[in-house]
């Protein structure tokens, strides 16, 4: 816990339960498949595995409100559980559904939408997307072209999605399409549910840079959606596509996950390489390091804070989730860094173009640093996705500064 926070003995008493659920349930095969990816996700059937374990567990959806099958946990069990997960090495999932949709269909969905979805969400049996950039509305989201147009009871939709992240797996897609052509671009928009295997949709891969098929552009060709599948008013889209992104941003759950990371840099680099002292001797190396960690202690002190505003029932507000998304972005970024001077000191090799999970080279250095280039690559993407760097910047002039 950081700072001035202590836990008390039923914390830790919990933190007990979660340890004796992670030693009876995540199985070597779920760790090894986190460990070993370079993307930041990884596969469908491995998440889908891990969700029905925590769904049957009652922990499904940890932060979600009770009535839907949230958990009630304090900001202190929410803290402990993603650390507790984080050490034990829980594999990555991407939450499109439980993290991003979720929250949208609480505050915009129907009865009969909350109904149906969030429970197939819950169990993991729905893997959703998100179809929000394209190409050419990225920032400038409000733009976007995807057209939605009324057909009696259905919409018509054409027009073409990017960076769709598990495009390839997901079996849904919540997306921002055009309703109307004239006026103010964000008073035009619709916030519209859809399944993937509609006729119409199809899916291309894009490989990125660290060479993983993570995202993709999706197409759509005149697909036919009922218009039952809007989430809220129509045309007025936009506000539920903002309510989303400040879950996107920042309601925390990053500190867990780089406070391993920069225990396991902090492990390494205490190492003797072939003839060589260990990296944390360097002393401009050390300064970079204990620089980090100072950051990295007011970020997990900033998601303490925010975790405790989202359980007394407030959702995290824009400024405050851009600031989160920043800074967290910042440390995740400045590990990678620091994880590709000590590959490059103790002499690893790159496994870019080679799937961890192929290689068949025996290990070399320090297990923390294996995938370093890979994981610096894919974390250049962390400052773009949720919205760029720059553009939280100008959120938080313009709502916390009034600039
Ligand atoms: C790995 C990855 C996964 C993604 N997954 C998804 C996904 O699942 N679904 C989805 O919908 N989208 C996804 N995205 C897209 C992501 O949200 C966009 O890439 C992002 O919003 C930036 O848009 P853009 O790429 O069009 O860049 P642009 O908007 O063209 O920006 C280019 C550069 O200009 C800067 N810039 C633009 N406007 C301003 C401004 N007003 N002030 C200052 N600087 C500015 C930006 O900061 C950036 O540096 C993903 C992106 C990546 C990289």
């Amino acid at each position: 816990m950081p700072m001035n926070f202590s836990f008390t003995a039923a914390d830790e008493a919990f933190r007990e339960e979660v340890r004796t659920f992670l030693r009876d349930e995540l199985t070597p095969d779920l760790i090894e498949a986190g460990r070993r990816s370079s993307a930041m996700y990884v596969d469908r059937e491995t998440m889908q595995k891990w969700q029905a374990k925590l769904h049957a567990r009652g922990w499904g959806a940890i932060d979600w409100p009770v009535q839907y099958g949230g958990t009630g946990w304090s900001p202190a069990q929410l803290f402990i559980f993603r650390e507790e997960c984080a050490r034990a090495g829980t594999p990555p999932v991407l939450n499109s559904g439980a993290v991003l949709l979720a929250p949208a269909l609480f505050a915009y969905g129907s009865d009969e939408q909350k109904a149906y979805y969030l429970p197939r969400i819950l169990s993991g049996e729905h893997y959703w997307c998100q179809g929000y950039s394209e190409p050419g509305s990225g920032s400038d989201l409000a733009s976007l072209k995807t057209r939605a147009e009324r057909d009696g009871d259905e919409y018509v939709i054409n027009g073409t999605k990017i960076w769709t992240t598990h495009a390839q797996f997901a079996d849904h897609i919540f997306c921002l399409v055009r309703t109307k052509a004239d006026g103010k671009p964000q008073q035009g928009i619709s916030f519209v549910l859809m399944r993937m295997d509609l006729p119409g949709i199809r899916v291309e891969p894009i490989i990125t840079l660290a060479g993983d098929h993570e995202v993709n552009q999706v197409f759509f060709d005149n697909v036919r959606v009922p218009v039952s599948n809007r989430v809220g008013v129509e045309n007025q889209g936009w506000t539920v596509a903002k309510h989303l992104l400040e879950y996107e941003r920042g309601t925390g759950g990053a500190a867990a996950g780089l406070k391993v990371a920069l225990d396991g840099l902090r492990q390494s680099v205490q190492k003797d390489g072939p003839g060589i002292e260990p990296l944390i001797k360097n002393p401009a190396f050390a300064m970079k390091l204990h620089q980090l960690e100072v950051n990295f202690n007011a970020l997990e002190f900033t998601e303490i804070t925010t975790l405790a505003r989202l359980v007394a029932g407030n959702h995290p507000g824009p400024g405050a989730s851009s600031a989160f998304k920043i800074q967290s972005v910042d440390v995740e970024q400045r590990i990678n860094t620091l994880r590709m001077e000590a590959a490059q000191y103790y002499g690893l090799p790159d496994h870019t173009r080679i799937s961890l999970n192929e290689c068949t080279e025996p290990r070399i250095g320090p297990a923390p640093v294996e995938s370093a280039m890979a994981s610096y690559l894919t974390s250049r993407a962390a400052s773009i996705y949720g919205g760029s760097n720059q553009v939280q910047h100008n959120i938080i002039a313009k709502v916390e500064l009034g600039l």
